[in-house]
């Protein structure tokens, strides 16, 4: 399917500026006009345009000012910019490109020529679309456990200080759960590792369905043992979120070549608690008070949830 970008024109004539609009329009293209480059560049800060067609001789900001200005701008993506002008020195046209612009076209413009020169900007965009894509399939890769499909390591490495940061700065709550499934390896050596891995995947699907979507967040913290994230949530919720959890893991019958198994979990509990505002301390140690309280919970017989806030140094 033939793609269409939207386009912005800036021209100060109106005659021209209508022949242009109406053209595009015509071929199948969302337009919007401007009369000068200052009232393209107050358009432009407000919706992004893809393609950009700029009269140069215009009155308050010329075709070159609002290049410049363009390209001066951090755009969520590339903007193919034509200059459209009668000039057509070639000081002229140099300066033009120099200025940022990708392509010209002299005026009156040949329609076949525009069309020609506006499928060249929609190629060369479309190949950055599909790069950004495969940037962000790469990116959601190299974050994603590939067994369970929640986050990695690296994710958590990266995220959670940030996560951290905003709790103090802001002195708001955020909750911490370790989880770690109990005799695990004795599930492996019973139903051999391939029931393990699909139990692996149960698990944290299970996990994925109590939590609040976007907000919460779980990443694998270590072969069967998963962190989970709670921003905006008191020490008190967060016990009561781990209890539930805690209940649903052991309620989930998983099938496997005939058989049915079930698991149970120990969960460790902490929580950044709110009105700890310029306190320090790394998300290292929280994540030690967690893995802490996970012990106790292996310790005092397993399949159950304890915790306690953190206590923040002075
Ligand atoms: P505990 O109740 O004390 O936690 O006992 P446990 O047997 O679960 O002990 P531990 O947590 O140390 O066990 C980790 C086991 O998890 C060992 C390892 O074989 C298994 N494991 C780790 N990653 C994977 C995986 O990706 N797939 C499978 N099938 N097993 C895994
Ligand atoms: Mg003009
Ligand atoms: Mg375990
Ligand atoms: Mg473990």
């Amino acid at each position: 399917m033939k793609s269409f970008f939207p386009v912005l024109i800036a021209e100060d004539d109106p005659v021209s500026r209508r022949l242009l609009e109406a053209t595009l329009t015509k071929e199948g293209y969302e337009v919007v006009t401007a009369e000068n480059g200052h009232k393209a560049l107050e358009t432009f800060e407000n919706r992004f345009f893809p393609i950009v067609i700029t009269d140069w001789m215009m009155p308050e900001m010329d075709g070159l000012g609002l290049t410049k200005s363009i390209r001066r701008q951090e755009t969520s993506g590339y903007v193919f910019i034509f200059l459209l002008t009668a000039k057509s020195s070639k000081e002229d046209i140099i300066a033009g490109l120099e200025a940022g612009a990708d392509d010209y076209l002299t005026k009156p413009f040949n329609r076949g020529e525009l069309m020609a020169r506006l499928k060249t900007a929609t190629r060369i965009l479309e190949l950055e679309e599909s790069l950004k894509k495969a940037n962000e399939e790469i990116r959601l890769l190299s974050i994603t456990d590939v067994l369970t499909g929640c986050f990695n390591r690296a994710y958590m490495d990266e995220t959670l200080p940030k996560e951290v940061k905003r709790s103090l700065r802001y002195g708001r709550p955020l909750s911490l759960i370790m989880g770690d499934i109990d005799h695990f390896k004795k599930v492996n050596d019973t139903y051999g590792h391939q029931a393990g891995d699909e139990i692996l995947r149960r698990f944290v699907a299970c996990l994925k369905n109590e939590i609040r979507e976007e907000v919460d967040w779980i990443a694998r913290y270590g072969g069967e043992e998963f962190l989970l994230i709670f921003p905006e949530t008191d020490f008190e919720r967060a016990m009561l979120l781990a209890e539930r959890l805690r209940l649903k893991v052991s309620e989930m019958l998983i099938q496997h070549e005939e058989r049915t198994i079930s698991i149970t979990v120990s969960f460790g509990v902490t929580c950044l608690p709110s009105k700890q505002a310029n306190k320090d301390i790394s998300y290292e140690e929280i994540i030690g008070f967690a893995d802490e309280f996970l012990y106790e919970a292996k310790k005092a017989g397993r399949n159950r949830v304890i915790g306690h806030p953190v206590k923040c140094a002075q």
